[in-house]
């Protein structure tokens, strides 16, 4: 008997339950990658297949260990999974539940023809667990937390102890030598794969110096590395959310000190807010298109091209949001805190249309995820799911004051403003001529002058109101 393990987010051997169930109904597993040009030729989606690439190649070395390889071919998945059965003898195909709107789609379609068994759920609680009495989802998170921390927190199972016995001789895109060779991997910041997912989980959450107990106090300081960096490793399953959940919950037993079991459980709050929006997105399949509050679709955003361009290449005149935009094209990252200046400032100050900044990022995020993305999104632009009654506004200059007192990662990013003294470094257009010619940088000329002033955020809050009103 013999069962493909479809493998889409689920990268990785640690707490794998589409892989447990394979291994439980045959004695032979084969183990398949799909690459699927609906998602891969998706615009945006070549830095994240650089990761991919590398994630594969991490995985395909962890089965040869377990008497197995990877299968990785490209094509769409019905036919590829056809093919597949035909050629192993394959009876059955298990796979990990995915929520997004494509997946269900997909999904339902090889169903219609291929015996195709899902099980287990990206999220760490069940989603079905995760919803109102009426079944709908919940949109605020505080009453989404608390129905979450009422659940007992599913154990994570251990890799496979069994060889997956994967037949020989099957063809896979990982033997032609030089097919990806236009994808440069990510290597140095982030290389691809579950052992180094592990790892860094493991350095985050373990010892009593552990990161994870200083997350609350540091998790916005970007002259530091205050986060965990796990992100794009959840993005591919190279790390099972469970598994993270445990790790914090044990974490938050071994605090030192209650500053340190309330940090911990700070970072587990963070998970959960993963878990909330993917429920979210899996009942809300348009929240990547309409705002999720009805004013939302009433705000009377500019079509404003030259903007979003200055924005998107990191040239508004706030250094804080230049120098996030330019790490994000540069690296494909953004700290947290930054994301949702730069996001805010977008649908805010400059009054544009936020859904055009959330293409913006998902083209270039490492860790692009659409629910995440999408839920972050609206509740940056302050047309969903963010519950504060008033318009939330960021001041770019006075967030970047407490997260980067000096200014080191502005400098880091936006060289222009290196000699610019620390006091001057988050509001430029502050500094007066004789200070901006000490420091070589001429407001206007060798580093933009605002875009639009501070007050823009103002203006857009009465818009904001007014639109609610309505
Ligand atoms: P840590 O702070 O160590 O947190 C641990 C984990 O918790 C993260 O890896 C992530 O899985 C989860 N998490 C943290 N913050 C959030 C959040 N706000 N919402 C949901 N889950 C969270 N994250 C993505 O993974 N993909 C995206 O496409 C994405 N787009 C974003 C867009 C905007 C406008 C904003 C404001 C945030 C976005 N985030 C996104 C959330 C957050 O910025 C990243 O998850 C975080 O920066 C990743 O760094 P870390 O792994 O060090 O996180």
């Amino acid at each position: 008997e013999v069962a493909l393990w479809w493998i889409r987010r689920d990268l990785r051997l640690h707490d794998a339950p589409a892989l447990h169930a394979a291994l439980r109904a045959a004695a032979a597993v084969v183990p398949v990658f799909i690459l699927d040009p609906t998602l891969t030729r998706a615009p945006g989606a070549t830095i994240r297949r650089r990761f991919l690439i590398g994630g594969l190649r991490a995985l395909d070395a962890a089965l040869h260990a377990r008497g197995g390889c990877l299968v990785v071919r490209e094509g769409s998945p019905a036919e590829v999974l056809e093919a597949l059965m035909a050629e192993t003898g394959a009876s059955a195909i298990f796979a990990e539940r995915d929520l997004t709107p494509y997946a269900r789609r997909r999904d339902a379609f090889v169903a219609r023809s291929l015996p195709l068994r899902l099980v287990g759920h990206p999220t760490i609680h069940p989603p079905e667990s995760l919803v109102r009495a009426d079944g709908g989802a919940y949109r605020v998170f505080g009453a989404f937390r608390r129905v979450w921390e009422a659940l007992p927190l599913p154990a994570p199972l251990p890799p496979p102890e069994r060889s997956l016995a994967t037949p020989t001789g099957l063809f896979s895109l990982l033997h032609v030598e030089g097919w990806e060779t236009r994808m440069i991997a990510q290597e140095e910041e982030f290389p691809p794969g579950e052992a180094e997912a592990l790892r860094r989980l493991r350095a985050f959450t373990e010892g009593p110096e552990a990161p994870i107990y200083r997350y609350a106090r540091e998790r916005d300081r970007l002259d530091r590395e205050g986060t965990a960096r796990l992100s794009p490793y959840f993005r591919f399953g190279m790390l099972s959310p469970r598994t993270a959940a445990a790790a914090a919950i044990a974490a938050m037993a071994n605090a030192p000190d209650a500053e340190g079991q309330r940090s911990a459980q700070a970072w587990l709050r963070e998970l959960i807010w993963r878990d909330f929006f993917y429920v979210l997105f899996a009942h809300e399949p348009a929240l990547r298109r309409r705002s999720l509050f009805p004013f939302g679709e009433r705000i009377p955003w500019r079509s404003d091209p030259e903007g979003f361009a200055a924005w998107a290449e990191g040239r508004t005149g706030y250094p804080l949001v230049d120098a996030g935009m330019r790490q994000l094209q540069a690296t494909g990252w953004m700290p947290n805190r930054v994301r949702m200046v730069a996001a805010a400032f977008l649908a805010k100050h400059l009054l544009i249309d936020w859904r055009w900044g959330e293409r913006w990022f998902m083209t270039h995020l490492l860790d692009g995820d659409p629910a995440v993305n999408g839920g972050n999104w609206q509740w940056a632009a302050g047309v969903g799911v963010d519950t504060a009654p008033y318009v939330r506004i960021f001041q770019p200059a006075a967030q970047s004051r407490r997260s980067d007192p000096h200014g080191a990662y502005i400098r880091r990013w936006v060289p222009e403003l290196a000699d610019v003294p620390d006091e001057y470094v988050h509001a430029p257009w502050e500094m007066p001529p004789e200070i901006q010619r000490a420091a070589g940088c001429r407001v206007g000329v060798d580093y933009p002058a605002p875009w639009v002033p501070e007050r823009a955020a103002a203006q857009a809050r009465v818009i904001f109101r007014e639109a609610r009103r309505r």
